[in-house]
């Protein structure tokens, strides 16, 4: 069985021969892979910037963002069935009896780091034909979704990020009962996304689809596609070439959440300069090696402190924030078709990969495909 592989010793990159997976516990799924996403991470995989391999092995099967068939179940399976759809999630707990976050399902918030990811760390990923793995770790998706379902992991980012918001919004201003729906919860509100990645282009859609007035910032000049589905789902695009931060204050108002998602240090300070009262700010990105700057840690406490400001950090996702990102995408797609179906780029074969990886994205998401749903 073919699996596309990261050898981070010596650094190379290779298509091997990977032994076909046996289902060997009672609940465990066998499991047929359709589409893999590629991001960033695959990026900085396969130039051997982080990525391990499991214990045994000289390379990591890679690819963690997948849409998979169910091919066979183990004996005590109870909730899934060959032929489902299913997206797996990523990461896999710590085996630390203290890590309350593991032993509570929620490895996103792991204490020790000792957990492992699918296709980074020390697991290996869905780039290749079969893999097999528990029940527990598979959320089901409807088979209406089958086309777009590879977007549902860089998704939770965004639902992982936004259950924290609304939570914090029901305990400090604008005090939102929590039984407002969620698609006014955001109403009157200023919200701003930084980058027109997947990732920030998700977000973007999570924030108007909740009420939000959403503006999205980045770097590009129009004429470019991802501008226009900024555009088509009722966003606000600016450009950084044509107004600055403080421009971009003045346009929006209070700006009561930035959502980050360039992984850009100094492009995130230089937005919180100009965060609201009240303001929260969600970063997302993680910075590779960039240039020290002066900066004036004084002033940003201050205004931190004088404007109830809040800053945190979000990676990986839950349970529920893959239930949340299900469910959204089902929303989008009703009000947006064709903008979801634009963030993805198009389909590839697995021999293609390490290529797609490794050059400048041109499109918006590409996925390697491994063959189609069985019906
Ligand atoms: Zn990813
Ligand atoms: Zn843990």
């Amino acid at each position: 069985m073919k699996a596309v592989s990261v050898f981070p010793e010596t650094k190379t990159l290779k298509i091997v021969e990977h032994a076909a997976p046996r289902i060997t516990q009672p609940d465990q799924v066998m499991l047929r892979i359709l589409d893999v996403g590629i991001c960033g991470t695959d990026r900085e995989i396969c130039s051997f910037e982080y990525g391990t391999a499991p214990e045994g092995y000289d390379y990591l099967v890679i690819g963690h963002e997948a849409l998979v068939q169910i091919e066979e179940v183990g004996s005590a399976v109870e909730s899934l069935q060959p032929g489902d759809l299913i997206v797996p999630t990523v990461r896999r707990p710590c085996l630390h009896p203290g890590c309350r976050a593991c032993r509570s399902e929620h490895q996103d918030f792991c204490y020790t780091g000792d957990f492992t990811e699918r296709g980074i760390k020390q697991a290996h990923g869905f780039m290749t034909e079969f893999v097999v793995d528990h029940e527990r770790y598979m959320r089901l998706v409807p088979p209406n979704l089958k086309d777009v379902a590879v977007l549902v992991e860089p998704l939770t980012i965004a639902e992982k990020a936004m259950a924290q918001v609304f939570w914090l919004m029901q305990h400090r201003p604008p005090w939102i009962d929590p039984e407002t729906p969620g698609s006014e919860r955001g109403y009157g509100l200023n919200a701003l996304v930084l980058g027109v990645g997947p990732v920030g282009l998700l977000g973007a859609m999570v924030l108007v689809s909740a009420g939000f007035k959403t503006y999205v910032y980045s770097r590009e000049l129009p004429p470019n596609p991802r501008i226009d589905l900024v555009s088509s789902i009722g966003a606000t695009y600016v450009s950084t070439q044509t107004a600055s931060v403080g421009q971009l204050r003045d346009q929006i108002g209070n700006i009561d959440l930035v959502y980050e998602a360039v992984g850009h240090s100094h492009f995130a300070l230089e937005v919180l300069g100009v965060l609201g009262i009240n303001g929260m700010f969600v970063l997302t990105g993680v910075p590779g090696l960039q240039a020290f700057i002066e900066s004036d840690p004084a002033r940003l406490m201050r205004e931190m402190v004088l404007k109830n400001q809040m800053l945190f950090g979000t990676v990986n996702a839950g349970p529920e924030a893959f239930a949340a990102a299900i469910r959204d995408v089902d929303i989008f797609m009703q009000r947006w078709p064709d903008a979801v179906q634009s963030l993805i780029a198009g389909r590839y074969p697995p021999e293609q990969a390490f290529e797609l990886i490794l050059r400048r994205p041109t499109g918006i998401k590409s996925v390697i495909s491994f063959g189609e749903a069985r019906p």
